[in-house]
């Protein structure tokens, strides 16, 4: 049996922040996020690869009674799963995550290492999130791009959160897309195109309104310090040539608009 959800309906723009996420999930943040992931060095790969390498759950994993963890879900050291999540068989979650209370975590979905996942948050079979990326409370993904209750033979669209990137509360996110480095998406609001890596996104269709520093904090431009942290913004083109999500980061206004029209009806789908 399927659980079809039909999204795309509804978003409205958010402040680029989330509200707070309640509960046993321990992180109480503001969808600005960027704080944690600020100081991790490293390389853009989803660290869910090492914990698919070891293969199991690792030893010191806590994981909630209530929590429905599958056996055969690989999950790396440190990670902790609260109240009611559900954890499916195959998924792949790297090291120090949190998995707050209610989330659900798809097959063969695969979370990278330090993610900080919100109460009642859907990650469905086709989605990869890299390393340090937070996802507030009730977001959800999905996975179908023409939902069908009566359709057997659907097909998964992938989507892509890059190292950094932090999606705010509520916020929904239609299935193809890729969500940049460090970019940040408002509570409420509805994705339906690329989103370059630091930029800031809000709305439906979600539409860019400036650019955000690794630390959250709003940044004035490329080539620009950070008055928050120092840190220099790369530049927007270059990141272009690195970045996969980079090419649809200025949207026309009947580009994003057309581009909504055609995936309004994106569903995420996972067995219960
Ligand atoms: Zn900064």
């Amino acid at each position: 049996m399927r659980e079809d959800g039909s999204g795309g309906a509804a978003g409205k723009a958010g402040a680029g922040g989330s509200a707070g996420a309640s509960g046993a999930g321990g992180n109480s943040g503001n969808g600005a996020a960027g704080n944690d992931a600020a100081g991790v060095a490293g390389n853009g790969a989803a660290g869910a690869g090492a914990a698919a390498a070891g293969g199991g759950i690792a030893p010191d994993v806590f994981i909630h009674p209530t929590a429905d963890v599958s056996r055969d879900a690989r999950i790396g050291a440190g990670t902790k799963i609260w109240n009611g999540a559900q954890v499916r068989e195959l998924a792949r979650i790297g090291k120090s995550c949190i998995i707050s209370k209610n989330a659900y975590i798809d097959t063969q979905a695969v979370l990278g290492d330090r993610v900080k996942v919100q109460n009642n948050v859907n990650v469905y079979h086709g989605v990869e999130v890299g390393d340090d990326v937070f996802l507030g409370p009730s977001m959800t993904f999905t996975n179908d791009m023409f939902p069908r209750a009566f359709n057997s033979d659907w097909k998964i669209t992938e989507t892509r959160v890059r190292k950094g990137a932090s999606i705010g509360a509520n916020a929904t996110i239609v299935c193809g897309v890729t969500i940049g480095e460090y970019a940040m998406v408002g509570a409420g609001s509805v994705v339906t195109r690329d989103v370059a890596p630091h930029e800031l996104v809000v709305g439906n269709p979600a539409r860019s309104i400036g650019r955000v520093c690794r630390c959250g904090e709003r940044a004035a431009g490329a080539g620009r310090r950070c008055e928050a942290c120092g840190y220099v913004l790369p530049e927007a083109d270059a990141e272009a040539g690195a970045g996969a999500g980079a090419r649809a980061g200025r949207m026309g206004a009947g580009e994003g608009a057309s581009a909504a029209g055609e995936r309004a009806g994106a569903g995420g789908r996972g067995r219960p």
